[in-house]
């Protein structure tokens, strides 16, 4: 008879271990990413298989990413090779490309949440490959990502990852369904990659940079947040009020900004 769980694991703080035990909530979470026969889902931080076993039961097959070398021990004890493509490896320093390489992928996951900004940034790269992303963090990160201008929680996370996906917050999950609690309420996102021949045209070098010192300084004006992009004409010439703040820019303005800043640099 196969364990349920890896008795006596004890959860690694380092790797952001908190694991779903809650039957009504792995239902909920398996729902909303809704996984279909022959589907090519790819699963970051699979841990006890709290969701991997619902997904390889409707999906037929997984491949997932596990840093933590006794859960890996434990999966490989769970599944069979055609049901679970295992890659024991830190997801931060995996070549992404050669994973997502030529497929429709569905990414899913309950991050780790010490790495879940620059794990964000990194799928990006791939985001041409991908159907769709269901991630489970914390709730205050969801409420970055999905944040409209104007608003406290508006920021570089919410312009960057919004030029690239359309996102949905679907719901938010208690401390109570995981084992050990974590500290702070977790929520379901929906992350759906933008076509590719939709999105504004920009240096994304460029642009992360002018977002990013932008909401450094995100009390100050644009004029003073910006400077070393862009003169006070320039922020004009994009079309933009250099007396704003960073934060009453949608990403529109941040693309009119950053290809400014790319035109008057040659
Ligand atoms: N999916 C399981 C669940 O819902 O119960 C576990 C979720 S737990 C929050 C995060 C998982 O990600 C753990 O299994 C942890 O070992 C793994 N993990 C942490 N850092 C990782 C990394 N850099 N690369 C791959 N997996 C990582």
């Amino acid at each position: 008879m196969k364990q349920e769980w890896l008795e006596g694991h004890h959860a690694r703080k380092r790797f952001g271990q908190n694991f779903l035990h809650d039957r009504h909530w792995i239902g909920r979470i398996v729902r909303a990413i809704d996984a279909k026969p022959g589907d090519a889902i790819i699963e970051i931080g699979p841990g006890q298989a709290a969701l991997t076993r619902e997904i390889i039961a409707e999906a037929g097959h997984e491949t997932a990413v596990e840093i933590d070398r006794d859960l890996a021990a434990f999966l490989r004890t769970q599944f069979t090779e055609s049901e679970l493509t295992l890659i024991e490896a830190d997801a931060l320093k995996l070549d992404w490309s050669s994973v997502l390489e030529g497929k429709r992928l569905r990414i899913i996951g309950n991050l780790p949440y010490n790495i879940s900004s620059p794990l964000l940034f990194a799928l990006m790269q791939g985001a041409d490959r991908v159907i769709d992303q269901h991630f489970m963090l914390q709730k205050e990160v969801v409420d970055r990502m999905v944040a409209e201008p104007g608003t406290k929680t508006y920021g570089r996370l919410s312009v960057m990852l919004q030029y690239r996906y359309k996102m949905f917050k679907l719901f938010d999950v208690p401390p109570g369904a995981f084992v050990p609690p974590p500290k702070v309420t977790s929520s379901i996102v929906r992350m759906v990659p933008l076509p590719v021949e939709s999105l504004p045209k920009v240096d994304l070098a460029i642009f992360s940079d002018l977002v990013g010192a932008a909401f450094q300084q995100r009390r100050k004006t644009l004029r003073n947040a910006v400077s070393k992009f862009l003169t006070e004409e320039g922020i004009e010439a994009a079309g933009v009020n250099p007396g704003l703040r960073p934060e009453a820019l949608d990403v529109d303005a941040y693309v009119r900004l950053a290809n400014e800043a790319a035109r008057r640099r040659f």
